[in-house]
Order: structure tokens, then sequence, then C-alpha cells
């Protein structure tokens, strides 16, 4: 035993300290965050929730919803640990309807963020709120009926927290799955959904199953939608409903997989076995279905509380599940039978002749079928419209999105070009004719000393004469853009390789990418895959938008 334990003596944490010690096991990134929060709200009886995140959370979270709200007695037990409203006996939490229960989340967010809480119970006129500098001092406010909850700066005082935090990109993508999930579990709330002030998802409430569809599509690609099987087996009290992929679709990983049972997301070992056996002959080695799926039967026949995070179950009757699973995927993958929406499936693959499901080798063919589809799954949708040769108007289920082509050209061209550059793995595409350029003098001195940087990034230059220089080669990154114009301005200042890339980034911007022998969709879908880190070169415009601006511009004419 080393001396420090010997020395020192057994004391109870301070209560702020052991909050901060139990977040560590509930709160581990701000994904975490808005995990607890949404569920907060759902257990509230919101109809609306609305989500706004910075810096992928880090900065900021905030959840609001119209939920039954907290009143002002309580808003100080609210965050204290072990208080909850949901169960106050063993026996409820047999019977758990609700998501959250151990009324342990918003302590911990409390204890290591800078929060506020606002609230309004329904039915009441004042609202009441309370913040972080000073827990337990509630002020009356202006509030809707619900709740919203503030949380920043996550982590501001536990830094060895803090520093796990990865990317913004990274957390951003850890929330949106979060988001992803809870949306996909309750089709009759609201979802909402902003990132750095830049509205990302619009999804009213679904409560017929062409909104539930397109719900789907928005949430999980069209692509996925369009190559899906609507399916729905009530039996006994049991019920399965929702979309599964056809036997020709496939995906490299399991990242399409979404089960809830009452409501609640899933991983579970009983259902992954029913669902590889179900697909079983379906699917090539290494592939994976995708689904998204709704098992619905009596709380009490399953006990959710086996883990703290409360992704796995415990059956009463597993074998029944199972096999009821298995049975009613078999069959709708057998019959083939295609969604039941306006989304009518399009150039999806459709089963050969004779095919029977599990009886049938796998036809030789499926795996390159899956991979060209695959290829064609893109966020935006199909391309509706090209405007001023430079930006592309698409529409995916019923949201139309304008995409600035130049702009996220220039910045894909430039962060490929670096990472190749720092990687050294640069490629270069030659000058069908080669360009010469004339530098004057200040571009000339620049020249001699700026060759080997320039070598360093990509092009091919030589000496054509005096105060001439040849273009023979450029990165291929700089394909569509004028090579020339760019060579100029990086030949107006002295700069290093860093700096070159600020220069590169800002002359690209200023210019018009030409995609005229560009594969748009080709094109569109490498932008869906970085839409994230292309959220300034997109938007999404509503049917309103564009019908105002329709309207807008004819009056004016
Ligand atoms: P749990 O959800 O496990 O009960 P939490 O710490 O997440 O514990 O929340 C504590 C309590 O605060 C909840 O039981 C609920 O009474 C109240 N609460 C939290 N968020 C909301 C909300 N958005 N609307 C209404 N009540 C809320
Ligand atoms: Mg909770």
């Amino acid at each position: 035993m080393d001396s420090l334990s010997l020395s020192s003596s057994i004391r109870i944490l301070p209560p702020q300290l052991a909050d901060q010690i139990a977040a560590g096991e509930v709160i581990e990134r701000p994904a975490s965050v808005l995990k607890e929060l949404l569920e907060n709200a759902l257990d509230a009886g919101a109809s609306r929730v609305d989500v706004e995140l910075k810096l992928g959370g880090m900065d900021a979270i905030r959840v609001t919803d119209n939920g039954f709200g907290i009143c002002g007695q309580e808003l100080p037990l609210a965050i204290s640990r072990h208080a909850t409203s949901k169960i106050s006996r063993l026996d409820d939490l047999l019977q758990l309807q609700s998501l959250g229960f151990r009324g342990e989340a918003l302590a911990s967010i409390c204890s290591v963020s800078q929060w506020e809480i606002r609230s309004c119970q329904r039915g009441e006129e004042a609202g009441y709120a309370m913040r972080y500098d000073q827990p337990g001092q509630v002020h009356e406010i202006n509030h809707a009926a619900g709740t919203s909850i503030w949380v920043r700066k996550l982590f501001y005082n536990t830094p060895a927290r803090r520093k796990f935090l990865r990317a913004e990109r990274t957390e951003f993508r850890h929330c949106d799955e979060v988001f992803r999930r809870m949306a996909l579990a309750r089709f009759d709330v609201g979802f909402y959904f902003k990132h750095n002030a830049r509205q990302l998802q619009r999804l009213p409430a679904a409560n017929d199953a062409q909104a539930r569809s397109r719900r789907v599509s928005q949430l999980c690609g069209e692509n996925f939608l369009q190559n899906s099987l609507l399916i729905d087996f009530p039996r006994g009290d049991m019920r399965l409903w929702g979309w599964i992929s056809k036997p020709g679709y496939s995906r490299q990983q399991t990242d399409l997989q979404y089960f809830y049972i009452n409501g609640r997301i899933i991983r579970d070992r009983v259902i992954n076995h029913a669902m590889r056996q179900a697909y079983n002959t379906c699917l090539g080695p290494g592939r994976h279905a995708a689904y998204v799926l709704h098992l619905e039967l009596d709380p009490a026949s399953v006990d959710v509380n086996v883990h703290p995070t409360k992704h796995e179950v415990r059956f009463r009757e597993a074998r029944l599940i199972h096999d009821f699973l298995i049975r009613s995927l078999r069959e709708s993958l057998q019959t083939g039978d295609a969604v039941q929406s306006e989304y009518a499936p399009n150039g999806v693959m459709e089963l050969p002749p004779g095919y029977r499901g599990q009886e049938t080798r796998e036809p030789p063919y499926v795996a390159h079928r899956q991979e060209a589809l695959a290829e064609t799954e893109c966020f935006f949708g199909q391309i509706q419209a090209v405007l001023l040769n430079r930006f592309v108007l698409t529409q995916s289920s019923g949201t139309l999105y304008l995409i600035d082509v130049s702009r996220a050209q220039a910045l894909m061209s430039v962060q490929d070009w670096q990472a190749a550059c720092q990687a050294n793995q640069l490629k270069q595409r030659p000058l069908l004719i080669p360009q010469r350029i004339a530098l004057d003098a200040g571009q000339r001195s620049r020249y001699e000393r700026a060759q080997d940087l320039l070598t360093h990034l990509g092009f091919d230059l030589g000496q054509a004469g005096p105060g001439e220089i040849i273009l023979r080669a450029i990165p291929i990154w700089l394909a569509g853009f004028d090579g020339q114009r760019l060579l100029q301005a990086l030949l107006d200042a002295d700069i290093d390789e860093q700096q070159s890339f600020a220069v590169i980034r800002q002359q690209l911007l200023l210019q018009q990418y030409d995609f005229a022998t560009v594969d748009l969709r080709h094109w569109l879908q490498r932008v869906s895959q970085r839409r994230e880190q292309l959220a300034d070169c997109w938007r999404e415009l509503t049917q309103t938008d564009l019908q105002d601006w329709l309207r807008l511009s004819s009056s004016h004419a």
C-alpha cells in the first residue's frame, strides 16, 4: 500500500464532486447530454421538440419541449440526485413506459456544465427559471408551456473530461445519430434540429403512413426507403412494424439498423440473432441488412433495467419473440411487397423470377448490384435544376436543397489537396496545351524563391523565356478552376506552405468552378457524404420558401 492511502482518512465526498464522478458514467460527450434531454422531453409528453447545438454540442446544447413542464418548487428537485417523478416503487420498474427513471441525468449534467432551466407547467401563467451560478434560486419568467434546458460549456469544470472531446465534426456526428434515433422512435412527435444556427432537420409530427415514410427518407436516405419493404405484423398483443431492406439491398456496415421496443432503442443479442437468421440467405458475406423496426409488446414482458445505458433488455419469453421476428420477416422478404407510399420504387432492384427467399442459393449478381446501389445513395436526392451555372436545386422527398457547387468544390478541393500534400501523395494532371504565364518583376523574384514550394504543391513549371514561365501540369484538385490565376495569386505574396493553402482557399472561393464535364450526380454523392463539413455550401428550402420566392418574383414582374 502506498503512503497516500495510508495517510488519508475516509471522507464522504462533497455532493458536487460525487455528482461529477457519477456524471462520468452517464455523460460521456455532448451526445449523451442530448440523449438525456430528449428522453426527458419525450417523457414529459412533448409533441414538439427543438434541438439547437453549437460547435457539435460542446459549446451549447438547447432542448426545448412543449411537454407538461416543471413547477417552480420542483425545479431544484429536478436537478438533485435520485430525484425522479417517474417511479416510486420497485414494481414500477417492471412496467416501465418512460425512457428515464434513474433520476440522475439532470444532476449529472448540471454538475459538469453551465446550465439553465426554464419551464412553465401546462395551464399555469408564470414560468420559472434557475441557472448554474445561483442553483436553488428560482425566479419567475415568461415561458411557453414546456421546458427548455440550456447546457453550455460541457465539462468546463472537469478539464480532464473536456480533453476527451473530439473535433466538432465528430461530436456533431454523435449528436446527429442520437437525434436520428429519437426521431425514428417517435413519429408522433415533431423534431427540429439546428446546428450552428443552421436548420438541419424539420420533421413535423408524422401521423400517416406517407408522412412516416417521408421521415424515414429524411433520416435514413431516400435510397433506403426506395429499397425497403414496409411491414406490419400484429400478433396477439405484439406488433412488429417498420421498414426492412429488400433482399437485394445491403450495406457494408450495421449503421442503418434501428430496432425499438416500445419506443426505446435497443441492441440486443436475441433480436440481432433473429434479424441475421431472417436475412440469412439474402446477404452476401460481410454485408448487412438495414432496418427501422418497432416491436410493441406488453411492457411487463420485457425488462429494460438490465444495463445502465438501457440498450439491453431481458425478455420473459425470448424464444417466442425470436421466432415471431423470423417468421414475420421471412414472410415479407419472400413476398417482397413494395412500400405503400407515393415513393414508388425507382430503379429498385427486383428479385429474379423464381427467387424463393431463404431456400435459394445466393444469386451471384446480388453483390455487385448492391455495390452499385450503395454508390448512388445521396442525402440530397435527385437534381431538379442547375441555376446560374453555379447552383443545383435538388429534391429528396418533400425537401428541396440548394447547393452552391462552386463553393462546395472549392472547399473540398482545398481540403483534399492539403491532405494529399501533407501525405506526399500528390496527383498531377498535365495540361493539354501548356500555358505561358507572364510574370511582373515582383512575381519573378518571388518565383525564384518559391519554386520548391510550388513543385511541392504539385505544379509542373518551367522557365519559358525572360519574364515568362510555362505551366505544364496542375495538381488534379485544380481541375475545373483557373490554375493560372491561382498561380499568380500565389506569386503575389511571400508565403510558406501553410499560408499557401490560405491563399488557395481564398482564391478558389472567388473563382467559378467549371463543372461542364463533371458527372453532377456522382459529385453530389461526394458532397452528401461531407455535408457536415460543407454546411455553409447548401441550405434546405421548404416548398413554402420556394413558393414565397416565386410569388415575390412574380409580383415584382
Ligand atoms: P429521470 O428522467 O431519470 O427521472 P432526470 O434527472 O433526467 O431523471 O430528470 C429528473 C426529473 O426532472 C424528472 O423525473 C422529471 O420530473 C423532471 N424533468 C426533467 N426534464 C424535464 C422536462 N423536459 N419536462 C418536465 N419534467 C422534466
Ligand atoms: Mg431523464
